[in-house]
């Protein structure tokens, strides 16, 4: 934002992808008075969330709220189910991936860190972040483990670093090829509720995600949704854990209630994110968020520009990131247009550092905010000498308005 003196008109275009911007709807359900955490009114509302996100997640099971960041569920996803040096198969995606390896190293487990070789020829950048997860691999890496060492599969469904969205169905299908018995585990944080996921469907045992992203929440709760398998693997895993051990928190939220004081007004917010998601029925939400997307990769096309997903098969509906020509700076550009338009872009994470910016277009968007994102994206590739020629503005023009919104979902939304 713009310097807090200085009193910029109009709102900050926050078009990172997370956290997302959050409806004027939610921050009001926000604003109530927090509330006895032991007391008869916040039973009625644990209940209530808990059982909205279970529709969310696509599960029957139990989802685990907690007041942390994506990050804390990461690691209570991997403290809960396993033990110190158990083997696990993690698979290279992006930044996102490569995070929570690193907390497996510091836990005490011995991640495997699969990912497909080589580099890309056209820019230099690892394959690895220009694709999906590739499960074949892990089929073959699973069938060679006949001891089964290996304790659980890793993988990230949204990477939100490069903008590629993996088969979560085709992992399961490669660890059941190999009959081998391993715990799946899925950072969905930047997917639900933008992305089509299934807990249930796709037998994951154990989904990680957060609140800042589809779910249009300010940052601060994050959910482990677990299967039958999972809280049986819970009980006889030996990581020590104490804050994020689930069974005491699924006890308690039998009657709507915490352990510990939970995050109350996020809660309210949750409530009220649930009532907006559900009302306009998930199936909608996946619809515009894949709309957006074809309109902004249009518009990246038009300027010239590769798109970081090298896959189309696996083209992210939340964000897509732009690969900028070879020597020139990213951050440059994204700070320029900061400056310029009061419009945050997503900066290159970890090894696409400087080569890359993301647009986020997931949760509370709609086709006009998008495309003044877009105008402010093409005038900064154009002050700045990147682009000269095409229109990417005139690109997602031209598609939303030959590609109407059903009218199902106009009347939702
Ligand atoms: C945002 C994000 C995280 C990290 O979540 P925090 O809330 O920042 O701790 C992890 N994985 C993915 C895929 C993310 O998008």
């Amino acid at each position: 934002m713009i310097a807090l003196d200085q009193h910029p008109s109009g709102r900050h275009f926050l078009q990172i992808p997370g956290p997302s911007p959050v409806p004027d709807r939610i921050l009001r359900a926000m604003s109530l008075p927090t509330i006895d955490h032991r007391g008869p009114e916040f039973g009625v509302l644990g209940l209530k969330v808990l059982s909205g996100i279970r529709q969310v997640f696509r599960t029957r099971h139990p989802v685990v709220i907690y007041p942390a960041s994506g990050t804390g569920a990461w690691e209570a996803a991997l403290a809960n189910v396993l033990s110190p040096g158990d083997a696990v198969l993690m698979y290279e995606t992006g930044h996102f991936a490569s995070l929570w390896q690193k907390m497996a190293l510091r836990l005490g487990l011995k991640p495997e860190f699969l990912a497909l070789p080589g580099t890309d020829a056209l820019t230099g950048l690892p394959n690895s972040w220009r694709h999906g997860v590739q499960a074949d691999l892990i089929e073959q890496r699973l069938r060679a483990d006949g001891g089964h060492q290996i304790k659980a599969v890793c993988v990230v469904h949204n990477e939100t670093s490069t903008g590629v969205t993996s088969d979560i169905a085709a992992v399961r299908r490669a660890i059941d090829a190999a009959k081998h018995p391993a715990l799946l585990l899925v950072d969905t944080i930047s997917g639900l509720a933008s992305a089509d996921y299934r807990h249930d469907d796709w037998g994951v045992d154990v989904t990680v995600s957060g609140s800042q992203k589809g779910l249009m929440l300010p940052p601060g709760i994050s959910f482990n949704a677990v299967s039958p398998k999972a809280i049986e693997a819970s009980k006889k895993a030996t990581l020590p854990k104490a804050f994020w051990a689930w069974d005491e928190i699924i006890e308690m939220n039998k009657t709507g209630y915490w352990p510990y004081t939970p995050n109350t007004n996020l809660l309210y917010g949750l409530s009220e994110a649930l009532d907006m998601l559900l009302d306009q029925g998930l199936e909608s939400v996946f619809a515009r968020h894949h709309r957006w997307g074809e309109a902004v990769r249009g518009a990246v096309r038009a300027w010239g520009l590769p798109i970081q997903c090298a896959d189309p098969a696996v083209y992210s509906p939340v964000l897509t990131g732009v690969i900028t020509p070879e020597g020139v700076d990213a951050d440059a550009l994204r700070k320029l247009i900061h400056q310029r338009f009061d419009l945050s872009l997503g900066t290159g994470l970890g090894r696409v550092k400087g080569r890359m910016f993301r647009i986020g277009h997931l949760g509370d968007c709609n086709d006009l905010t998008l495309m003044a994102a877009l105008s402010g994206v093409e005038m900064g590739l154009k002050l700045s000498g990147i682009v000269t020629a095409g229109s990417g503005v005139q690109a997602a023009m031209d598609f939303f308005a030959s590609h109407p919104q059903s009218p199902a979902l106009q009347a939702a939304a």
